[in-house]
């Protein structure tokens, strides 16, 4: 039977395997260089009410997994390896996903994870909130049904469709057409996801 929260969706669940950190001295650099970067530009943070917004993600091994920033980790200046978690598997169709380390992922996760899947080249992912630059680049790049909510299997069915039916790979972007501020850039690494961001947020389309 679907587990289907008031609205109909299909609640997330987070099969969480609490554990000490995950996450290598090399990942943990890796992904902490963006995330300064992203957290000194707003992109990543939290609202004043305290809610977080944003993630970044690095593909690890096995090629289906991958370290995301936790959830709740959002209006933390400064991330250490307490506040990653792999993503060890996951359920598109049953909005699941499997974690393990000190924090939980968030159901955001799930895009992250149907990214991965889609493209082998994709190592690294970053998920931001702006509504600025998600204003500027709405439907002027791949950009994702308004109708469909991020956080749910019609998000992941959605992107996948993107890539199949857009230049969204070679564009390196994404943006969420019914996730009002949400943007998302992708790369061989970190660095080229980084990178595709800053240049798109600096260009005036
Ligand atoms: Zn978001």
């Amino acid at each position: 039977m679907k587990n289907n929260n008031r609205d109909g969706n299909i609640k997330f669940i987070c099969d969480w395997n609490k554990c000490p950190p995950v996450i290598s001295d090399d990942e943990l650099i890796k992904l902490n260089t963006w995330r300064d970067i992203l957290y000194n530009l707003n992109l990543i943070g939290a609202t004043p009410e305290g809610i977080g917004f944003g993630n970044i993600s690095l593909r690890t091994k096995p090629s289906t997994r991958f370290i995301i920033t936790g959830s709740s980790t959002g209006n933390l200046i400064k991330l250490n390896a307490e506040h990653y978690v792999k993503v060890t598997d996951y359920s598109i169709s049953n909005n699941k996903v499997n974690c393990s380390g000190p924090v939980k992922a968030s159901s955001e996760s799930l895009t992250h994870a149907v990214i991965y899947e889609f493209h082998p080249e994709i190592n690294g992912i970053i998920h931001i909130h702006s509504l600025d630059f998600w204003n500027k680049l709405l439907n002027k790049v791949p950009t994702t049904s308004e109708k469909v909510e991020y956080g749910t299997p019609e998000m992941a069915i959605e992107v996948t469709r993107l890539f199949k039916k857009t230049d969204a790979f070679e564009k390196k972007i994404i943006v969420m057409g019914g996730h009002k501020e949400g943007l998302i850039t992708f790369g061989k690494d970190l660095d080229e996801a980084g990178k595709y961001l800053l240049a798109y947020i600096n260009t005036i389309i």
